[in-house]
């Protein structure tokens, strides 16, 4: 174990266990549905990756980037698009993947704007949830599972950009953000 973890939470097993029950539900919902994946840059790319192969109905994926902490663990709220997708989404049925839901107004940020380019239908679909922080008026279609009000990092979550490699989602020790 990586020695700024304090503990792990999720092993890799259990990451693949969630990707796999997640993808067999999209697979039966979104079936002959005009699916489109997208995955919030950067923290969602290692669940993406594994859901998405666990999703037998096809779709397309594209990626959006917001912007970041900026090294800090809690989010300063306000929300800037650094890398968008199509202006016109008619006729698509769209699925946000993320990792992590927090105060949730990253997501709803994206949400709204999205839903202003004529969409068939917007879901949402996180492998994380921290329910007991929420502001925004928001909530997860597919979530993986809930976790503690505590910092995490690694399967693509970072800390100042690092730890996004871990295979395994731990908590980090509060040494390492509060010097
Ligand atoms: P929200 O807007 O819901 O507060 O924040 C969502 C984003 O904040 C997530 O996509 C993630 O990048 C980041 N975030 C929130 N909580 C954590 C956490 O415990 N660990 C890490 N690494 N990022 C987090």
């Amino acid at each position: 174990m990586n020695k700024d973890i304090e503990k792990i939470i999720l092993t890799e097993d259990e990451l693949l266990g969630i990707a796999k029950r997640l993808g067999s539900r999209i697979t039966t919902d979104f079936a002959g549905k005009n699916l489109l994946i997208v995955g919030i840059l950067k923290g969602s790319v290692y669940f993406l990756s594994d859901l998405t192969r666990h999703i037998d109905t096809e779709c397309r994926i594209d990626f959006i980037q917001a912007s970041s902490y900026g090294g800090d663990t809690v989010s300063s709220g306000e929300i800037k698009i650094i890398k968008d997708i199509h202006d016109d989404l008619t006729g698509f049925d769209v699925l946000l993947v993320e990792d992590i839901l927090d105060t949730g107004n990253t997501l709803k940020y994206i949400y709204d704007m999205l839903s202003k380019r004529n969409p068939k239908s917007i879901s949402i679909a996180t492998l994380l949830d921290k329910p007991s922080r929420r502001e925004a008026d928001i909530k997860a279609d597919y979530y993986g599972v809930n976790v503690p009000d505590a910092f995490v990092v690694g399967y693509g979550l970072d800390y100042n950009q690092f730890y996004r490699n871990l295979p395994y989602i731990g908590i980090l020790k509060e040494e390492i953000y509060k010097k």
